[in-house]
């Protein structure tokens, strides 16, 4: 395929420096797009400021770079993106297609935990002075349940995550990720995702979307996430380790045995551009693991 035919990207949150974690999210969808002779960007999503942390952009970006993970074009920011978050928004009010909720998350943990479309029809008033705070829901009518993963196949999504009328604004303003993801998804042209299995059943939210926006979805491919033990990713929350980018090669050759793919060792003590470029060769989704997790041993030095 020519570039156009692929269009891939990392898109981390700011939240600390890279970790392993997010170095194999970053590293599979490198992969993929590169072996599809595809374009990989890269995407900062920093769509809640109050979660961003001060620099850690730059540093996710230097250790991408360290790692021999060459971007394409320029690196995005949602947070330059709220004009056109805004507009999205308001077109779906305006259509009907979205609407304003005043209830609390007590409220809705009370009756069940999935919010159950008790505003739909009260018709809050935007113009009314006295109003309460309130978030903005998608109407779904229509919601989209299942789709077919490139790596773990068929998935069919439990009812209350796919068919919820999920915010898309939040009541301080912000705007939710699902709704920033699937914006800047194609507002970047993106046709093809590679991340981490913990946004498998979001997926069908973002597809929802794609539906009422009427825009082509991506292909979706979801990788198993590094966990310290079932259930638990390990991520920036629960202080995985920044990655030591001096040790940037042996980092690249224990995310591929993550994947399932082990570099032999006449290449291991070789730079990133030599491992990388022997991976793109071996890439294949099918021999990734397809298990939403792998266990990893938190005492290794890497994670
Ligand atoms: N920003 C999300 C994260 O860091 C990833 C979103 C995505 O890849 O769709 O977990
Ligand atoms: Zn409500």
């Amino acid at each position: 395929p020519t570039s156009a035919d692929y269009i891939g990207r990392f898109a981390p949150s700011p939240s600390g420096p890279m970790h392993f974690g997010s170095l194999l999210a970053a590293l599979a969808s490198f992969l993929d797009a590169r072996s599809n002779n595809g374009i990989w960007r890269v995407r900062i999503e920093d769509v809640d400021i109050s979660r961003s942390v001060p620099n850690a952009d730059k540093w996710i970006l230097d250790s991408l770079h360290a790692h021999g993970l060459k971007w394409d074009k320029e690196v995005i920011y949602q947070s330059a993106r709220t004009d056109a978050y805004q507009t999205i928004v308001d077109n779906f009010l305006a259509a009907h297609q979205a609407y304003l909720c005043t209830c609390t998350r007590k409220m809705i943990r009370e009756s069940g935990g999935v919010y159950p479309g008790t505003c739909r029809n009260a018709h809050h008033d935007l113009n009314n002075t006295d109003r309460p705070a309130v978030s903005v829901r998608l109407k779904l009518d229509n919601p989209v349940t299942d789709f077919a993963d490139r790596i773990l196949g068929y998935q069919k999504i439990p009812s209350g995550h796919a068919t919820e009328d999920f915010i898309v604004q939040r009541k301080d303003g912000l705007f939710a990720y699902n709704l920033a993801v699937v914006a800047d998804d194609i507002f970047q042209d993106v046709t093809h995702v590679v991340r981490g299995s913990d946004l498998l059943e979001t997926t069908a939210a973002h597809l929802s979307l794609y539906r009422l926006l009427g825009k082509p979805a991506p292909r979706y491919a979801h990788i198993p996430v590094a966990a310290t033990e079932p259930g638990y990713k390990l991520s920036k929350q629960n202080k995985a380790i920044g990655l030591d980018n001096s040790r940037a090669g042996e980092n690249l050759v224990q995310a591929l045995k993550f994947l399932n793919i082990a570099v032999p060792a006449t290449l291991v003590a070789d730079n990133c551009d030599k491992i990388l470029g022997w991976a793109i060769k071996q890439w294949d989704c099918d021999l990734l693991p397809k298990t939403r997790e792998v266990i990893v041993d938190k005492s290794e030095s890497t994670y």
